[in-house]
């Protein structure tokens, strides 16, 4: 046994299988020629973050559509950054967008699911301690006994020295260390962590191939990097490299806060004699604020968590769609010819993919799912809307449980048609929407409103005229059009213009328009200014209500 042999067993006297062993354990896959085998493998330190949805979604989907597999693995090697039950929380928000998992972590008290587990790199470790073994051996990794202390004053000289930051090059002290040392200090119990032992020159430049960036040169990497905490775990660099490996993933999808490192991870992987997979780094998403350009921030921007559009009621197809959309640039105009299809019928690809961060456009994503929610049928979007309310909105649960069918009704105005009303870009709009279609709601908006949402230039006693002469002869059971000229009549009958042309001419001769009346009928049904077609809110309220409501305003404008 030579001296690194005998370092190797002393710092892991109970690892006794091979990379052999592992290489045995967890086969080459069998799967159909170009099948993609990619992952979301996230730490489990807090919410599902837009970009990692975007980033789940775009290696689910290339999974999917080559008829590959999507492993979700827990990267939890940073233990004092993990919070406790985030685990649960991002699967559960990714089953929300219907991104399941073929293999990985299932959710507490349910078994992981897959022949490469386990996936909760915590419960992986010997894996990493069986490879750091080899490298040791091998004279590629070492223990450091460098102090925190140590380390802070070889980076201040570093600065001082305008140098290159980090352990590396002849800075790398406890790379000296022979074995015998190495193992002495080691039996003294001085605390030691473990490098790895780069070979690169960081004046040298590789070519690397990125599946989104084509042909790229980066630096070599010489940073000897920890790869083995004290704490017994390994760190990101090591663990998804050996995960990467072991679960055989041919297709790395991440974002590209990661292009820097992949030097890192390539030196590791040609240590190792390992084929590296392929590299695919996602824009990140950004935001433009005051002319600039910014990532989307956990901290300042509320739609960088998932759970914002989750509690707003957003459609999640509508969310994933416009992910589409800035992920693929062709993605719109086949959306455009195919309006009604599933969009994972898209086929998405790597080179269509956006270059540069892309941008966070809320006011699109607001008409996307206005688009989508407006393309439901009245009883999937009342289920839908129900099962938001559940969650998220108690007003619009206790309004759609009093009477179901009322609610369908006025959710359904104008929807079956081949291009329907847009009322709605997320469920959270409905009820303040629609509230004042519910008699008590109508009563309490009528009592704390101050000022009535009437048209100021026209005169009281003429609105009240308007409502007077129309109120006892709605028109309700006329059709559509027939109603409109009953309007038509009461328009004229009242002074009013029925002619939007003509009253432009010559506006001094009337006292309003058509418009006009068109709007005291609306607010006095509504008290609001925006509302669907007034005909058919008159014809979901009903006479009496109608005429309840237009005494009710006359008596509030003092008449
Ligand atoms: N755990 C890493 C993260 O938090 C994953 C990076 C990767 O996909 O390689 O983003």
């Amino acid at each position: 046994m030579n001296d690194y042999e005998r370092l190797a067993d002393i710092i892991f006297p109970d690892i006794l299988e091979t990379i052999d062993d592992l290489e045995k354990r967890y086969p080459i896959r069998n799967l159909p020629d170009g099948a993609c085998v990619t992952r979301f493998a996230p730490s489990p330190t807090g919410f599902l973050h837009t970009g990692s949805l975007f980033t789940s979604l775009i290696s689910w989907k290339m999974a999917k559509q080559s008829n590959g597999v999507f492993i979700f693995r827990l990267e939890d090697t940073d233990t004092k950054r993990e919070i406790k039950g985030s685990d649960i929380d991002l699967l559960t928000q990714l089953d929300i967008f219907g991104i399941n998992p073929d293999e990985g972590f299932m959710g507490e008290g349910n078994p992981e699911k897959g022949n490469y587990a386990p996936y909760r790199q915590s419960d992986r470790a010997n894996i990493y301690k069986i490879v750091i073994k080899d490298l040791i051996k091998r004279g590629l990794a070492y223990p450091c006994f460098c102090t925190p202390e140590e380390l802070s004053s070889l980076r201040e000289y570093q600065e001082k020295n305008k140098l290159n930051i980090g352990y590396y090059g002849e800075h790398a002290k406890c790379s000296k260390l022979s074995p015998s040392d190495a193992i002495s200090k080691i039996e003294q119990g001085i605390p030691y962590v473990i490098r790895f032992k780069s070979r690169g020159n960081s004046l040298n430049k590789i070519k690397v191939h990125d599946l989104i960036r084509g042909d790229l040169e980066l630096s070599e990497n010489d940073q000897h990097i920890v790869i083995f905490k004290s704490d017994g775990l390994p760190t990101y660099h090591f663990a998804h490299l050996c995960d990467d490996h072991f679960m055989r993933t041919t297709h790395v999808t991440r974002g590209e806060e990661w292009l820097p490192s992949l030097p890192i991870h390539l030196e590791l992987f040609n240590t190792m004699g390992w084929t590296a997979p392929l590299y695919a780094h996602l824009p990140v998403i950004m935001k433009q604020e005051d002319g600039n350009r910014r990532k989307l921030s956990k901290r300042k921007d509320p739609e960088a968590a998932v759970s914002y559009f989750l509690e707003l009621g957003y459609p999640t197809e509508g969310i994933l769609e416009y992910l589409l959309t800035i992920a693929n640039s062709n993605f719109e105009e086949w959306r455009l010819q195919n309006m009604n299809s599933n969009i994972f019928d898209f086929n998405l690809s790597f080179d269509k993919m956006t270059l540069d961060g892309a941008l966070f456009d809320l006011a699109k994503i607001n008409n996307i799912c206005k688009e989508r929610l407006s393309r439901l049928n009245k009883d999937e979007f009342t289920l839908r809307a129900l099962v938001f309310a559940k969650q998220y909105d108690n007003d619009l649960f206790e309004i759609i449980n009093k009477d179901v069918d009322y609610f369908k009704n006025i959710i359904n105005i104008e929807r079956e048609k081949d291009n329907p009303r847009k009322d709605y870009e997320k469920f959270s709009d409905i009820y303040p929407l629609i509230k004042f279609f519910y008699k008590d709601k109508y009563d309490e908006l009528l009592d704390s409103c101050d000022v009535l949402p009437f048209n100021e230039l026209l005169n009281k006693s003429d609105v009240v005229n308007v409502i007077n002469t129309y109120k006892d002869d709605l028109g309700i059971d006329l059709p559509e059009e027939d109603w409109f000229n009953h309007l038509k009549e009461i328009t004229v009958k009242c002074g009013f213009c029925d002619n939007m042309k003509e009253y432009k001419k010559n506006k001094e001769a009337y006292k309003g328009s058509i418009a006009d009346i068109s709007e005291i009928i609306r607010v006095s049904m509504s008290i609001r200014k925006n509302t669907p077609n007034p005909y058919w809110v008159l014809k979901i309220l009903g006479k009496e209500e109608v005429q309840r409501r237009f005494n009710l305003i006359i008596k509030k404008l003092g008449y």
